[in-house]
Parts: C-alpha cells; sequence; structure tokens
C-alpha cells in the first residue's frame, strides 16, 4: 500500500484517516478491554454511508485484512485487527425518533446510552443491553440481550431494517421485503456479512421503571438461586430480572459492613407502575432470607441502563466465557456457587440473564438467532484493572466453564465468546442454522473479507 494510496484514501473521506504516525493514534486504536491490544494499520474514521462504501472497496482492493468497529466493546477486540483497516463507525451518531411509528433509526456509532437519551422524552424505548457504553452494532448484530428482552424479545427482534454496505461496494437495505435472507442473517449472524451503517428498530412505550439491585451474602446463594430459578416462569415478563454472583464492591454507597464480601444478587427493572414491581418482586422475595440490601426503586429507564457505567470504565482487563442454559439442577446451582467463589478479583463475576418469554415466541429458524429454546444466556466475566492478573482472569474463566458447561446447551452467545473458543464452538451456536447461514455468507461475502468476527465460513470455502 503506498503513501499515494492512503492519501488517496483521506481525499476521498470526509472523516479522517489515522495511522501510527499521528499523535492521537494510540487513542483512536484503544479498545475497550485493555487486555486487547491490536495495532492496525489504517483507521478510516467514517462519517457517512459513502465514506463506508469507500473504505470498503479500499480494504477489499489493497487487499487489507478489514476489521469494523461500532462500540469497540467487543471481548476479544473484534472490532480491530493488526496491520489492517479498521473502518471505525464510533462517529456516526445520528438517531431519529419517529413516535407515530415508534420507530428509530440508530446510526451505527452509537452506544445504547444515545439511544435511550434520544427515545426517553417520546416515553420510549429498544430492547438493548445492560451497559450504557456498549454499542448498539455487535450487540445488536449478535442478537441483544437486556431487561426488556422477556417481554419485547431480543435486540433483533425489534430490528426493522438495516442498511449495508457489502463486500463488493454496493450499498443495500435489508428488510423482510427487500434481501431478505441477508436480512435473516443480520439477525444474529454478527458482522459477517457487511458494513451496517444504521439500523431501523421498533421501539416500545418504557418510562419510569421498578429497578435496581438487591444483594445478600454468599451464604445465602444457595436459596437465592433456587426460589429465582423457581420464580421466573411465574414472573410477569415486565420483570426482566437477572441473577448474579459477583462481590460487593469496596466503595460508596454500598454499606461499609459488606465491603469486599462475596454477594448473590437479583437485578431487574419492571416496565410498569412501581408498586406492582414491588409486588412481584415481594413474591419472591418472601421465604427467603433478609437480603443485605435492597435499592429495587422507581428511576427512569435510562439511569437503570447505566447504573452499572460507573464500574466498567474503558481499559479493564476482561476475559469472557459464555453459554446458553436451557434448565438450572441444584447440581448446576451448587457448581456455579463453588467456582465463583474462586473469583481472583472483586470486579469478576458470574451473570444468567433471563432470554424465555418472547425470546421463545419465535421459531428458531426465524432468524439466525436459534437458541429460541433457552431460558438463560450466561456469561463468566473474569475483570480486573491490573494487567498483571490477566493469566488469573482467564484461568478462573476456563476453568469455571468447563466445570459448569456440562449442564448447559453446546452454543453460547456469540457477544459473550472470546477468540480462543474450540474449534466447531460457533457452529454450535447456530446449530441447524449454521448451514443456510454459510450459504448468505457465500452469496454476499463469498472472499471472506469480513472475517473479523465469530466467522461464518462462505459455503464454498467450507466444502473445498
Ligand atoms: C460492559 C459490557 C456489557 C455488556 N452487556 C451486554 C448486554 O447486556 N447484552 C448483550 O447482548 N451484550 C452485552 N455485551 C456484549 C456486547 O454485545 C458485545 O461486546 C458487542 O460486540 C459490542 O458491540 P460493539 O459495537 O460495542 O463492539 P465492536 O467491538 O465495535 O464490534 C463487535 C463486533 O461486531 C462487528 N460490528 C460492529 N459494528 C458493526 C457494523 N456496523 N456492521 C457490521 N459489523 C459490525 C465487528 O466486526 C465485531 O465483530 C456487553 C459488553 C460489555 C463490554
Amino acid at each position: 500500500m503506498t503513501d499515494q494510496a492512503i492519501a488517496t484514501l483521506q481525499q476521498a473521506l470526509r472523516g479522517r484517516v489515522i495511522g501510527p504516525s499521528d499523535a492521537d493514534y494510540d487513542t483512536a486504536r484503544a479498545l475497550y478491554n485493555g487486555m486487547i491490544d491490536k495495532r492496525p494499520r489504517l483507521i478510516a474514521r467514517c462519517v457517512d454511508a459513502a465514506d463506508v462504501m469507500t473504505a470498503v472497496n479500499f480494504g477489499r482492493d489493497q487487499d487489507l485484512l478489514v476489521a469494523i468497529r461500532g462500540g469497540g466493546h467487543n471481548g476479544p477486540g473484534l472490532g480491530s485487527c493488526d496491520d489492517g483497516l479498521v473502518i471505525d463507525l464510533s462517529g456516526m451518531k445520528g438517531v431519529r425518533v419517529d413516535p407515530a411509528s415508534r420507530t428509530v433509526r440508530v446510526e451505527a456509532g452509537c452506544t445504547s446510552g444515545d439511544v435511550d437519551h434520544a427515545t426517553h422524552p417520546f416515553g420510549l424505548a429498544v430492547p438493548f443491553g445492560i451497559v450504557s457504553t456498549t454499542g448498539v452494532a455487535g450487540l445488536t448484530l449478535g442478537g441483544g440481550t437486556g431487561y426488556l428482552t422477556r417481554k419485547y424479545g431480543l435486540t433483533i427482534d425489534n430490528l426493522l431494517e438495516a442498511d449495508v454496505v457489502l463486500a463488493d461496494g454496493r450499498f443495500v437495505t435489508a428488510s423482510k421485503d427487500q434481501e431478505p435472507e441477508l436480512f435473516w442473517a443480520l439477525r444474529g449472524g454478527g458482522g459477517n456479512f457487511g458494513v451496517v451503517t444504521s439500523f431501523l428498530f421498533q421501539a416500545h412505550p418504557v418510562g419510569m421503571v421498578y429497578a435496581g439491585p438487591i444483594f445478600w451474602e454468599a451464604t445465602h446463594a444457595r436459596a437465592v438461586m433456587r426460589a429465582y430459578r423457581d420464580f421466573l416462569p411465574t414472573a410477569p415478563e415486565e420483570l426482566g430480572l437477572f441473577v448474579g454472583l459477583k462481590t460487593v464492591p469496596a466503595v460508596d454507597p454500598f454499606p461499609k459492613d459488606y465491603w469486599g464480601k462475596r454477594a448473590c444478587a437479583l437485578i431487574g427493572s419492571y416496565n410498569g407502575p412501581a408498586a406492582e414491581g414491588e409486588k412481584q418482586v415481594g413474591r419472591l422475595l418472601e421465604g427467603l432470607p433478609a437480603p443485605a440490601f435492597n435499592w429495587m426503586g422507581a428511576m427512569p429507564f435510562p439511569a437503570m441502563q447505566a447504573l452499572f457505567d460507573v464500574f466498567f470504565p474503558k481499559g479493564l482487563q476482561w476475559y469472557w466465557k459464555g453459554d446458553f442454559v436451557k434448565s438450572l439442577p441444584d447440581e448446576a446451582i451448587d457448581t456455579h456457587i463453588a467456582q465463583a467463589a474462586k473469583a481472583p478479583s472483586q470486579l469478576s463475576l458470574t451473570h444468567l440473564y433471563p432470554i424465555d418469554g418472547a425470546v421463545r415466541r419465535v421459531a428458531a429458524d426465524a432468524t439466525a438467532w436459534s437458541a429460541r429454546g433457552a431460558t438463560w444466556s450466561m456469561v463468566i466475566a473474569g475483570i480486573d484493572s491490573d494487567p498483571s492478573k490477566a493469566d488469573a482472569l482467564k484461568a478462573w474463566g476456563r476453568a469455571y466453564w468447563k466445570a459448569i458447561h456440562p449442564f448447559n446447551m453446546e452454543g453460547g452467545y456469540v457477544n459473550f465468546m472470546m477468540d480462543d473458543e474450540a474449534e466447531g464452538r460457533v457452529q454450535a451456536t447456530y446449530g441447524d442454522n449454521y448451514r443456510r447461514l454459510a450459504a448468505v455468507k457465500a452469496l454476499y461475502d463469498p472472499k471472506n473479507l469480513f472475517r473479523v468476527n465469530q466467522n461464518i465460513a462462505p459455503a464454498v470455502l467450507a466444502t473445498r
């Protein structure tokens, strides 16, 4: 790649091209996960679809490895690459709410907080994840789970349309009526099929919620997890409530007596009147030991979405393992408790996010996401600020996963995986949908230009 070629790219883009000699190169290449340190050859900061088309054509014609960056939150840093081109969409932040149709057009650089900010004044929200700094693009293309999932489905179940730049540089709109196979694959198949420049989502009435965390000391974890497991199928879908094994943060406003103690937590949001939310959660609390603290209360939905942001600033070390979980027998609960107790840091955690309710009402072959029979999406995350702990975080996550995986389904959520999964794990995740995904990939990206992701090999290549 010549300097002349780079200069031509810069001239053609409205956004900036950043390379290793630029003063802000290190800031521009930094990812959310401090464990990942990738050094791209070029970062193309796109500002619109035209920039993205130019960047895709450039990457392909220059035979560069191409990575696509939305929010940059991905665990293994699949929003970047070494020695290639990063198509960086983080500056594309437009959000337009149409209150009449309750739809929201979201550009691909938005975080979920950006969208919540725009929709809340209209009394609306789109189902996204539980930390507001997460990128909408990667989260959506992998599936998307959060507090509104039980009632309104995965983020992809609320996706109406996506604008996409394909590997050959063409711009298309995918929806159920246009490029329907592409639209099917985008809903769960990750960044395999092209660069999405904007999404059109269905939003829902969400304003004030009854939400927050309830913590018990770890000695009560078995009772809490069993009660939660039995309660979930009886809980109204308006209640998105997950269970976690964690440590009480040693900071205000947490009660000093509990600082640094291992804990079991229920964290959730009820979309409806606070009194009704309290009543429903009260049913679960009956018969359980008194919690260390119960901070559920009425708050605006975006406040709940951002509640944990402060604990997870950019640059921490993260090691991720995920699985889909159908049922939670007592033995699995005991295994969780035993493994979680060995956590190597205060921030390390296990969460089980419910994906029952509306998720199950969609057929397994209606979108690329096939785990429609699961009850939870499990994540084990080893987290710490100290880079010297990286090996300990990895060792803990791997040993924990090995112990708990026999109780779980074969596949896991692609957005909760690193890039060190066993061969066949991505196939197992997509199950019967994998063959169709490989065929769509062959149609839209036959040379696998977009391979910095949980990769789906094009069918033609796969059979060679
Ligand atoms: C603190 C934290 C909390 C999280 N909580 C949740 C949660 O509650 N629910 C949940 O579902 N997930 C959650 N996640 C996981 C999250 O979904 C993934 O990390 C996801 O990859 C983030 O998307 P991104 O755009 O920020 O990532 P990036 O790193 O920018 O990209 C991730 C992947 O998506 C692809 N991609 C990104 N943008 C595009 C695009 N425009 N077009 C095509 N491909 C693209 C990239 O190629 C890459 O493979 C969380 C992650 C973190 C770090």
